[in-house]
């Protein structure tokens, strides 16, 4: 497979989460370092769409979500095998989204084993196609004329390693203890948040809204009187989390958290 990569290395006027280097890889990704070990990358695909790559010692990575799209996963495994040669990579999904897993066929072909709910495949397959009706407003216009395309055409791979949602996963993987945790329905009924616990780093997924954001977004599939008090169990789970990761826009600290509560409670109380 041939990609058409650009890669340019460029020093970011003060990014997300501090990130000092960033790579380009093409027009539409970014690999941001956050810190050493630990790389934002965000798939412009419409919007940003974040997924988290974490160095655990022993030459093993964590990959929480994907990219959007197989295409801009395959780019970012690239980098990635350029980088540290062959990877030794495990995938974990937080949802049925394409900006979670839209990449699992492209790393189940590479032999990556991705992690996912046992009530994400039964969502991908009942759902997604409502879903793709639901959002496609969202994405009007010829400037989205592409996305759409890739939307209504996309097929979605399921995760092939599967956990019961209510009861979470526990992984050991190099030094790292890697937490998935299930604090009940918020954005979709099946979104979880990875922790970090050497790093104490929170990657918050689609349920965590960036400080930019001022309205929960596409809100087609949540639970949206659950959001406030599932999102809310994270504050004193997660009480020593130094960085949390949101799905979409900017890295913080857990006043992420606190603003996404504030978000839905404001959308709930109809102020929008
Ligand atoms: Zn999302």
């Amino acid at each position: 497979m041939v990609w058409r990569t650009a890669l340019a290395v460029v020093l970011a006027a003060g990014g997300w989460c501090g990130a000092s280097e960033v790579v380009t890889l093409g027009e539409d990704v970014r690999v941001e370092a956050v810190e050493a070990g630990v790389w934002l990358v965000v798939h412009r695909f419409a919007g940003g769409n974040n997924s988290l790559l974490v160095e655990c010692g022993e030459g093993r990575f964590v990959w929480v979500d994907t990219p959007c799209t197989e295409e801009a996963t395959g780019r970012v495994y690239a980098w990635l095998r350029g980088t540290f040669g062959e990877p030794n990579v495990i995938e974990i999904n937080t949802g049925f989204h394409n900006d979670n897993l839209g990449g699992n066929g492209y790393l189940i072909g590479r032999g990556v084993v991705c992690y996912g709910s046992d009530v994400t495949p039964g969502l991908i397959e009942r759902c997604w196609a409502e879903t793709v009706r639901k959002v496609l407003p969202y994405f009007e216009g010829e400037a989205n004329r592409e996305y759409r395309d890739i939307l209504v055409r996309q097929k979605l791979a399921a995760p092939n390693r599967l956990y019961p949602l209510a009861e979470g996963l526990v992984l050991k993987v190099g030094a790292e203890t890697v937490e998935v945790y299930f604090p009940g329905a918020t954005h979709t009924v099946d979104n979880v948040v990875v922790y970090f616990r050497g790093r104490r780093l929170l990657y918050g997924g689609c349920m965590v809204k960036a400080l930019g954001a001022r309205t929960p977004g596409f809100v087609g599939d949540a639970d949206m009187a659950a959001w406030p008090v599932s999102v809310g169990k994270l504050l004193e789970r997660y009480a020593e989390a130094r960085v949390v990761v949101p799905g979409h826009g900017a890295c913080g600290d857990l006043g992420l958290v606190r603003h996404t509560i504030e978000v839905c409670e404001r959308y709930n109380r109809g102020e929008r």
